[in-house]
Formats: structure tokens, sequence, C-alpha cells
């Protein structure tokens, strides 16, 4: 077997088999296979797709690569999983929910890169937050309060990180069987009973179309089937960005708010839903009942309680979270309702002031980001305030930020955020 002849199979549209991926995995992953060998070969893939088959194969394949997590532990854990999306804090909000509800809920986490932030990057602006737990802290503490959230060891599927690399410079991040055996490999052998997974699709996330998020979704439900994992995907809309904060220190800001019970918004809502979903799955009970239950721990303040513990147990000081206090208010230059907010415009303006990496090397400032005071579907006046922008190095010209806006005359309907489930 040599990696040419697999390359070429692949390229003719044949089926790779067990064997094939095998040596694909392992040889990629000691140096075998050279990049260029590999490039190729995902080039290939991404042009000529995946049977469910060889994607079965390539998850075991990778998943025997790596070490896997077990918890010891006597209820059901659950991992929750966003494919990402501008503003997209629901983890922090999530998380303690469920805990607060009795479920536990062991959650590795990645960073941002690009538009999108990553929770550990969020986690990060609370002053003194340890991301970096070993694995029997990180088991020890779930034992004692139901809830961690650090960041992925490297030794979680290693193979993974070197195809992604390669798939980051060679266009082909959005291969469906590429990106569903890199996301259910990882859920595989961090081993949660179960797993829930909220799939974007809009111009803030990257896969452009409701089609590609279904089929991503069906493709990832049916690797949790094969490897005895219940899985349920979501697959919401990610047009305009997701709540009123974008950037780190704003967004857990956002979340103790909700947390709180402060906030209303379209965030909350989405955040009680996936919720429901996950105390429903993990206690086998009803969604009905399983909404009273997260209802009551938000209304008692008990989620709230759960993230503060969570803060604690990790050592990060709640009561010093990274903000700039350097603020520019832009007013509305329109009278009219807000039909859209363009998320990747105000992604790439929040990866600009500095709340993201371009590069992996890059630093983070966390305390930059936007607040947007009115939200789309809402009725602004001209000379309202419209937005925050809070900076520190980089300075934003307001016509820029202002473009991001489009606001009209006559309301347009608002569609549901979300598409459906796959249960
Ligand atoms: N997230 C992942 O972990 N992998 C992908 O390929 C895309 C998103």
């Amino acid at each position: 077997m040599n990696i040419i002849e697999i390359i070429n199979k692949k390229k003719n549209k044949k089926e790779l088999n067990y064997s094939e991926i095998k040596y694909i995995v392992e040889n990629f992953l000691n140096n075998n296979i050279k990049d260029y060998q590999m490039a190729s070969l995902l080039m290939a893939i991404c042009i000529n797709d995946m049977t469910d088959e060889e994607v079965f194969n390539l998850v075991d394949c990778m998943v025997k690569t790596s070490k896997i997590i077990n918890y010891d532990i006597n209820s059901i854990t659950v991992d929750k999983h966003s494919t990402g999306g501008i503003g997209d804090k629901t983890t922090l909000i999530i998380g303690p929910i469920v805990s607060s509800c009795g479920v536990v809920f062991p959650k590795m986490s990645g960073r941002g890169l690009g538009y999108t932030g990553g929770t550990i990057d969020k986690l990060e602006s609370i002053k003194n937050f340890n991301v970096n737990l070993s694995i029997e802290e990180f088991k020890q503490q779930l034992k004692e309060i139901n809830i961690s959230i650090i960041s992925q060891t490297e030794d979680i599927v290693e193979i993974d990180k070197k195809i992604y690399a390669l798939r980051n410079v060679t266009a082909t991040t959005d291969s469906i069987p590429l990106i569903a055996s890199s996301i259910m490999s990882k859920k595989i052998v961090t081993n949660a009973d179960k797993i829930f997974i909220d799939v974007k699709y809009g111009k803030g996330a990257f896969l452009d179309n409701s089609e590609k998020a279904i089929k991503l979704a069906s493709l990832m439900k049916k690797i949790g089937r094969k490897f005895n994992k219940e899985t349920i995907c979501l697959i919401t809309k990610m047009d305009y960005p997701l709540g009123n904060n974008i950037g780190n220190g704003l967004e857990i800001k956002e979340a103790i708010n909700i947390l709180k019970n402060q906030k209303d918004n379209e965030l909350k809502n989405l955040c009680i839903i996936i919720s429901t979903y996950i105390v429903s799955m993990s206690k086998n009970i009803s969604f009905d009942k399983a909404k009273n239950i997260v209802i009551e721990n938000i209304n008692n303040l008990n989620a709230y309680k759960k993230f503060k513990q969570l803060i604690e147990y990790q050592k990060g000081d709640i009561n010093n979270i990274n903000i700039s206090n350097k603020v520019l208010e832009i007013k509305s230059n329109k009278t009219g309702y807000i039909n859209s907010i363009d998320a990747l415009k105000i992604g790439k303006i929040c990866l600009y002031l500095g709340a993201n990496k371009v590069k992996l090397d890059d630093e983070i400032d966390y305390g930059v980001g936007i607040e947007l005071i009115k939200h789309v579907g809402d009725y602004i006046k001209e000379n309202e305030l419209l937005i925050k922008v809070y900076y520190n190095e980089k300075t934003i010209n307001k016509e820029i930020v202002l473009d991001a806006f489009l606001i009209e005359d006559e309301k347009q309907e608002k569609e549901n955020l979300i598409l459906g489930v796959i249960k």
C-alpha cells in the first residue's frame, strides 16, 4: 500500500477501505506521509466527498490514535458543542444551567481563530481563571460541582490538530466529512455519555447555507449512533450576532446578566431551548418537564450560583473581567427598523480591534469588542444610541461600523433562529 495509490483512488471517486484509512491516519501522524501528499488527498476528499462508511472508519482510526477520557462518575455526562458563530457564548450560559439541574457537564473547549471567538479565550478575560487543569483535576472538579470547562489538552486526537492545520491553509476546511470526523472524533474521546451539537449556518458561520448544515448534522448524528453516543443536533441561523455583546470580556458580562435573570433576548431563549434538550436527554424526561426544571433553576438563581462556583473553583475573580474603558458611542444615522446586522462585518471589526487571533501566535485583547444597544427587529430614531465600541490600541471609523446595519422604513419579518432539530 502506498499514499500515491490511495490519492489516485480518491481522485477517481473510489471508496477507501478500512486499512487504507488506517494507513493514512497512522502514517500522517508519524510524518511518513508528507504534508503535500496529505494536502492532495484532503483536496480529493473535498471534491469527491466520502461515503458514510469511510467517515465511520476515519473517526474510528482517529479515535484509536488518541487517549480516551473516563470519568468514573455515576451520573450522565453531556457534552455540548457549537460549530461557532459571532457572539456565540452559549456554552458559558448552558453549562451552568444544566449542571444546576443535576447534569454533569465536562467541557473541553477551543480557542478562537479568525472571526469567531472561542470559549477558552472568553473565560481568560476573567482575571486568574485557570483553563489548564490536568485531567485528574478536571475529573475531580466534575465529581465535586458537576461542571468544569478547560482547554483541550494536547493529547486529545493529536491527528486532528495536524489535519486541521493543513486544511486551514489548503482551502479544505469546508468539507462536510472532514468537519464531521474532526468534531466527532474529539467528542468520542472526551467520552461524555451524550452529545448535543448546535450546527450554525449563515453569514457569521463557516457553513453558508442550511443544506450544508443539515448534511453535517445528519452525518454527525449517524457517527454518534455508530459509536453509541446519543447525539442531538440543532440547526440554527447565524446571519446576525447572537446576543448583544461581541468580544471576550463583554461576552462574559452578557452571560452573567442572563444567568442573573437580568436580561431577556434571543440568546437567552436559545440557551433555554438547548438546556432543555440536554436536561431532557440526560434525565430521560419529556421536553416540557425538562423546560420547567431549566426555568426554575434560572429563576431561583441556582444557575448563576453554579457559574460563580465554576469561576471560583478555577481560581477566577468574577469581579475582575477585562473590559476596556475606552468607549466609542455610535448613534444611528437613520430612523427606521433594524432589518439586519451583518455578523461577518461585525466579526471582522472585532478581529481588527484585537478580540481574536489572525495567526496562532497573535496576542488577544480581551477588553475590546462591540455592544449592540439595539438589535435586529428594533426600531431606532436618527441620533439615538445604536452601538458602543470598546477599543484599546486601534480605533475604528464610525461609518465602517454603521455599514454593518440595514435600517429601513418597513419592518421585515424576522426568521426563526432555529431551523430544526435532528434527534
Ligand atoms: N470544528 C472542528 O473541530 N473541526 C472542524 O473541522 C470544524 C469546526
